[in-house]
């Protein structure tokens, strides 16, 4: 596997809602966009700003940072990181200086809870923690901003969430090498889909999903949660 097929990172998501979904975008290369594609996709234009940064004071942000990981063999584009120089923090060969890190994803819904980072937001921010500590030998910390409430979560149980994204990555891997997309799932996530009118859930044999990989990543997320 080269850097050039490694897991794009906006797309687990994807497979977190649905696997038939992803495996209709990245296999069979079909695209739908509905209101909450849109809503979500403005959100990210106030951040993809390729390789914009800001200095001040110490706070160096980068916006719009692609991210990559050997090791999970993972690449994607982190919206927002700020180094911020602390003497306690990593060397930072580019920065010439010790900081800590902070990884900010922007997402325009709400969290789950007050304080709780939501699903699928949990394992995409992994993720981009992921690549970020590989990158530059450091102990991220990780943030969802939601839009609608205008603040900032933090994400608390990284470490837990590592294995997820591994199991995740493992099995969208598996479906790529195979070529094959994963069977529809059919459940009340189908009434917001954006596939809906050419997936037709209802109108097809529900298959048997394959409860092996069905539950590795499900069952493992609720043990963290
Ligand atoms: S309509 Fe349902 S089964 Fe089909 S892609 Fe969407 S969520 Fe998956």
């Amino acid at each position: 596997m080269t850097e050039n097929n490694y897991i794009a990172i906006n797309t687990l998501q994807h497979y977190i809602f649905c696997p038939h979904q992803w495996g209709l975008m990245e296999i069979e290369q079909q695209w739908c966009e509905n209101i909450f594609v849109v809503l979500g996709n403005l959100v990210h234009e106030k951040v993809d700003k390729p390789f914009l940064t800001e200095n001040r004071n110490g706070l160096h942000i980068s916006r719009s940072l692609p991210v990559y990981s050997h090791k999970y063999k993972i690449q994607g584009v982190c919206d927002v990181v700020e180094f911020i120089k602390n003497k306690k923090g990593a060397y930072i060969k580019q920065l010439e200086d010790n900081y800590i890190i902070k990884v900010v994803e922007y997402k325009r819904g709400k969290p789950k809870e007050f304080n709780q980072v939501n699903y699928a937001d949990s394992i995409q921010l992994t993720a981009q923690m992921l690549c970020i500590n590989e990158m530059f030998n450091i102990n991220c910390e990780g943030f969802v901003y939601y839009a609608s409430i205008g603040r900032r979560c933090k994400l608390n149980n990284f470490n837990e969430l590592t294995n997820v994204v591994f199991n995740i990555v493992e099995e969208m891997t598996k479906f790529l090498q195979n070529n094959t997309v994963p069977p529809i799932t059919n459940t009340s996530r189908c009434n917001g889909c954006s596939f809906k009118e050419i997936c037709i859930p209802n109108a097809k044999t529900k298959l048997p999903f394959n409860s092996l990989i069905k539950h590795s990543w499900e069952e493992q997320f609720e043990k963290t949660t």
